[in-house]
């Protein structure tokens, strides 16, 4: 039987296979080669019923990517969550998440929540990032709206979703996937230990083949990059690529810069080329030391 990992806590593993999840022991072939299973893996399990799991995983099928905070594999996308006010939006922490996704080939969309309190605001945030190429999604837990086609975006996907707290994220994984409450259930039923659920990564199933992965704690992050990665991974700028009069320009103190012309035009949002800035300082102050 095939199936994908959506929870590991204290060496068991929860494997969804079709709509049945299984507690599985991974077999000790897995530490003697140095590998584990995580969460996100598609596994080969076997049934063998002992007393505390039901299935063991055999093999991990390959993973195309993964992810080491949090420990994931099989990221088809991210989705970058920011409400629309209390709290305001931290863009310099959005454009640090959308560097990250690219770095790491990861397509990423943006969602705004609490949309019932937007007083004008929501209309500069969706044209600054669909300038920069990314899909914007607004919904209102409140009123149930844009929750369909923020689902239609996940659908046959595993999405991992990330912003600070305060946000709604639990709120809105609740609202798409109203089972995953029972599962965190079901785990502690079947394993004294599994209090600690809420920490633990874990996906939660919207549907076929449709995971979410909600990432608790993860509000700083340093990008890690050099200037050159860096440039790349705001895709408004790959577009102006060899516009610039240098080759080679980092748009900062270069004359002729078609990026900071373009920010000057307002085609490139000055919000995002003043993140760029900044994580660019960053990464040069930490190549001092
Ligand atoms: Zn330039």
């Amino acid at each position: 039987m095939r199936g994908k990992i959506i929870k590991g806590i204290a060496g068991f593993y929860l494997v969804d296979c079709g709509g049945e999840v299984l507690t599985c022991k991974a077999r000790g072939l897995f530490r003697k080669q140095g590998e584990r299973p995580l969460v996100g893996d598609l596994a080969e399990v076997e049934a063998a019923q002992t007393s505390e799991s039901e299935a063991n995983i055999v093999a991990l099928l390959p993973r195309r990517n993964r992810l080491i905070r949090p420990a994931v594999s099989n990221v088809d996308q991210a989705l970058l969550v920011m409400a629309v006010k209390t709290p305001a939006p931290q863009f310099y922490l959005l454009d640090q998440y959308l560097v990250t996704m690219e770095l790491q080939d990861i397509p990423a969309a943006i969602l705004f929540t609490k949309e019932d309190l937007d007083s004008g605001e929501l209309a500069d945030y969706r044209r600054c990032y669909e300038a920069a190429g990314y899909p914007v999604f607004s919904v209102s837990a409140e009123k149930g709206s844009g929750i369909e086609a923020l689902r239609g975006h996940l659908a046959g996907k595993t999405t991992v979703l990330a912003g600070p707290s305060g946000v709604g994220k639990s709120t809105l994984t609740n609202l798409l996937c109203p089972e995953a409450k029972m599962e965190t259930g079901e785990l502690s039923r079947k394993n004294a230990r599994g209090k600690q659920t809420t920490r633990h990564t874990e996906l939660f199933c919207l549907g076929e083949n449709s995971y979410l992965l909600d990432t608790p704690g993860f509000t700083a992050l340093e990008v890690k990059t050099d200037e050159a990665g860096l440039k790349q991974a705001f895709p408004e700028f790959r577009s102006l690529e060899g516009q610039c009069r240098f080759t080679g320009c980092n748009h900062r103190a270069e004359p002729n810069c078609a990026v900071k012309a373009a920010v000057e035009r307002g085609y490139i949002a000055e919000s995002r080329y003043e993140s760029y800035r900044k994580m660019a300082e960053e990464i040069a102050e930490r190549r001092k030391y």
